[in-house]
């Protein structure tokens, strides 16, 4: 196959390839990008993949850094572009299921394309567009399959991550897992327990944000994948529930958690030890506990306008679609009026500064300025005071 036209970003590209090529080596698009180009949707990083070794790259370009030299990869940057090109290679050893002991580099496309994981990830592109494919991607592609490269039981014992790549590449794209792949994975779950929990993060939480999450999330339920992950162990019936709920798309990955969160019945200190075992970023953490308890408030009809303002007003539209998810029947215009009238965003807004209450009240700097401030602050969010600089004063003075 050919491509009748390079997309804009591979054609941008073309003088790196052209640049390789001409230096004596050869030089591919290969990956996700050469995937997705395919299928018709948006490159996101154009990866090359070359003969060159990294030493050859580095005097071919002026500008490179080296960003993961020992495994080949070096970065080229031009013309405000930045390219990561790695060297083909090979590996082998994977003692432990997660990495390879040794990386050889190598001078062979084909050889580099049989590390890869899927076949449809192991596309390669050459200058002119003509398509290198040497494992039936294409067909898979077309088929909508996810089909491991090789004999499947062999490429998860030697990096397990990929069991969870498979699922979030099916929940992306909306493919199927190959019978063999799938019986593979079902087969090695347990191996998923050697992979750091940061990665089985990140390949959970791509799966949950794509646009097939339901899909995703079945196979991970049923091929037991997620028996292997963190706090889900004895939780598989409750998981299950979340595949009832609306057909709604996971807005960002707070709104992951948080639904996750709901089903399995978390919530503050339960809820927080459990992303903790997750390794969430505490940003996300600290935000999936505030839109917890924004929903809890929603769901038990507690509307406490001062409660909603102090877990962040910036949270509500993710608590809206959390309600849809749960199917939660809540007043939308009820909730979007009152938090309209709300009339500051932030304490920053407020017409008073902790220094006004010191020459105000005439006391000592002190934790005493921080309530007054807080009851200031309650005081204009519910509307008991007008945020004036005069009528703040007023309001303080008879607190
Ligand atoms: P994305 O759109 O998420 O970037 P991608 O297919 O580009 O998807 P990457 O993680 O960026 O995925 O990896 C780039 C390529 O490297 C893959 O397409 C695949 O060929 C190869 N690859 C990545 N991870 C693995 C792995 N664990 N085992 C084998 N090959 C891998
Ligand atoms: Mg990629």
């Amino acid at each position: 196959m050919r491509l009748e036209q390079l997309p804009k970003d591979f054609q941008k590209a073309l003088p790196i390839l052209k640049n390789i090529e001409e230096a004596g080596f050869e030089a591919y698009f290969v990956g996700g990008s050469v995937r997705d180009h395919i299928l018709g949707l948006p490159i996101h990083d154009v990866d090359i993949a070359t003969s060159a070794y990294p030493e050859e790259i580095k005097s071919i370009f002026k500008k490179t850094i080296d960003t993961g030299i020992k495994h080949g990869t070096v970065t080229v940057l031009m013309d405000d572009e930045s390219y990561e090109i790695t060297t083909f290679r090979t590996e082998s050893g994977y003692q432990d299921y997660r990495r390879p002991d040794k990386v050889t580099f190598v001078r062979s496309l084909t050889d580099d394309l049989k590390r890869r994981d899927f076949t449809i990830n192991a596309l390669a592109v050459d200058h002119d567009g003509n398509v290198v494919d040497k494992f039936d991607g294409l067909t898979d592609l077309k088929n909508h399959l996810i089909k491991a490269v090789g004999v499947a039981e062999e490429r998860f014992h030697e990096d397990a991550l990929r069991m969870m790549r498979a699922v979030r590449f099916q929940s992306q794209l909306d493919f199927s897992i190959e019978s063999k792949t799938e019986q593979a994975i079902a087969d090695n779950a347990p191996l998923l327990e050697k992979i750091a929990v940061e990665r089985v993060h990140e390949e959970f939480v791509k799966m949950m944000l794509g646009q097939a999450w339901k899909k995703g999330f079945k196979a991970f339920l049923r091929l037991d994948l997620a028996a292997h992950c963190p706090g889900f162990h004895d939780a598989i019936n409750n998981l299950t529930k979340l595949l009832k709920t609306d057909d709604v798309q996971m807005l960002d990955e707070t709104m992951v958690w948080v639904s996750i969160g709901h089903v399995l019945n978390l919530s503050g200190d339960d809820l927080n030890h459990f992303l903790r075992l997750w390794k969430v970023s505490n940003q996300v953490r600290e935000e999936c506990l505030a839109t917890e308890n924004t929903l809890y408030d929603f769901q038990s009809g507690n509307f406490d306008i001062w409660n909603i303002y102090q877990n962040g007003i910036q949270n509500i539209p993710r608590v809206e679609e959390l309600c849809q998810l749960f199917k939660i029947q809540i007043d939308k215009d009820k909730i979007n009026k009152a938090v309209s009238e709300i009339p500051i965003k932030n304490s920053h807004a407020l017409k008073i500064t902790g220094k006004d209450v010191i020459d105000i009240l005439q006391i000592k700097p002190g934790p005493k300025i921080g309530e007054y401030m807080n009851s200031l602050e309650k005081a204009v969010v519910t509307q008991a005071v007008t945020n004036s600089y005069k009528d703040l004063q007023r309001y303080l003075l008879i607190l």
